[in-house]
């Protein structure tokens, strides 16, 4: 990461700042936000945190997440604190349409914008953009970013905090899309006094009865393994939504399970939201998941893990994403 003179002085003078992350607020988007704001303000900034919908459940307990903004819940609160911004952070989302109407709003403000992002393919939408697809998480370059700056002592427990929260939620805890820096901050946030097994129960030992008893008739009645393609899916209706009272966050991690069987390459997981039918697509080695998001569903994200959204009906999502598997057959098999 490099660091200009105008960087520095954006960074380390107070400014009134706000901090955007992606709708459906994940582990990773909400720890790098909150670590970034616990930094800033160290340099007296003056922060806003700002999510398009609301956060997952289990997050609320992260320092600062309370105090969060959904411009979905308060549009007008919303529009009135960026009115006064002159810096806006971009983190764990690289394109406006990540986030909506918060960013057709926010694109025209007189701000300087940063952005800090490890999806493929950035657009060019900051002053300062620094992506890498190769990090494992937001949070890692939020690590890098601090002590690149020379701020290492910054990094209070409040903020390993965090940042270990997205370490931990983007790689499934240490199993995928790692590299050796991930484990070396890891074991850096512990030493500076995180703890690591707090962080770990607040993600994973905190689900509801509900949210098994959803598992359970996902693994039961909705999953379907085509052997042929390697592939493994899941899909829940609507009627499932209102059954199993689902809310943000419960659908969190069901694709994953699908990836726990040998035999699986590719994992599908399609569910009929309330507006929109959501896609989440996980892979195996070097099948690259983000290029059937964007070609066939105008998605993104990473190779291994992507999403999309389609406003055709779950019956033809799932009929269309049945029909490209031939197309991926030779990609499946060797990967
Ligand atoms: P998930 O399947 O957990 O929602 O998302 C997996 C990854 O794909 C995340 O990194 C997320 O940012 C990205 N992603 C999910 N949905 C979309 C989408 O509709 N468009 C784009 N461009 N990326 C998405
Ligand atoms: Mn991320």
């Amino acid at each position: 990461m490099e660091f200009s003179a105008e960087l520095r002085a954006l960074i380390t003078l107070p400014h009134n700042t706000a901090i955007f992350s992606h709708r459906n607020p994940d582990g990773d988007a909400i720890g790098s936000a909150l670590a970034m704001r616990h930094y800033l303000e160290q340099y007296g900034h003056k922060v806003h945190v700002m999510f398009p919908s609301d956060y997952p459940e289990e997050f609320e307990t992260l320092p600062g997440a309370g105090e969060c903004l959904i411009w979905d819940i308060s549009t007008e609160e919303c529009k009135q604190v960026l009115a006064k911004k002159d810096l806006v952070i971009l983190l764990d989302f690289n394109a406006w349409n990540r986030i909506d109407k918060m960013g057709e709003y926010a694109k025209h403000l007189p701000a300087k914008v940063m952005m800090i992002d490890h999806h493929l393919y950035p657009e060019p939408i900051a002053d300062f953009m620094f992506s890498d697809p190769d990090a494992s998480s937001t949070c890692e370059m939020i690590y890098r970013f601090i002590t690149g700056m020379g701020d290492g002592i910054k990094i209070s427990p409040k903020v390993g905090e965090c940042i270990l929260t997205g370490l931990i939620t983007d790689t499934g805890s240490f199993r995928h899309a790692t590299n050796p820096e991930v484990y070396r901050i890891a074991a850096n946030l512990v030493e500076r006094g995180v703890s690591d097994t707090a962080v770990q129960d607040r993600i994973f030992n905190s689900q509801k009865e509900k949210n098994l008893r959803l598992l359970g008739h996902c693994l039961s009645n909705r999953m379907e393994i085509i052997p042929e393609y390697k592939t493994g899916i899941i899909w829940l209706t609507k009627r499932d939504y209102d059954d199993f009272h689902i809310q943000r966050g419960d659908t969190e991690g069901i694709v994953n399970y699908l990836l726990t069987l040998r035999e699986v390459r590719l994992a599908i997981f399609i569910h009929n939201q309330p507006t929109v039918v959501k896609l989440s697509l996980r892979s195996k080695g070097d099948l690259d998941v983000q290029e059937i998001c964007r070609t066939h569903f105008g998605g993104g994200g990473h190779k291994n893990a992507s999403g999309a959204h389609s406003y055709d009906s779950l019956k033809s999502t799932l009929e269309k994403i049945k029909s490209i598997l031939p197309l991926y057959k030779d990609a499946i098999l060797k990967s």
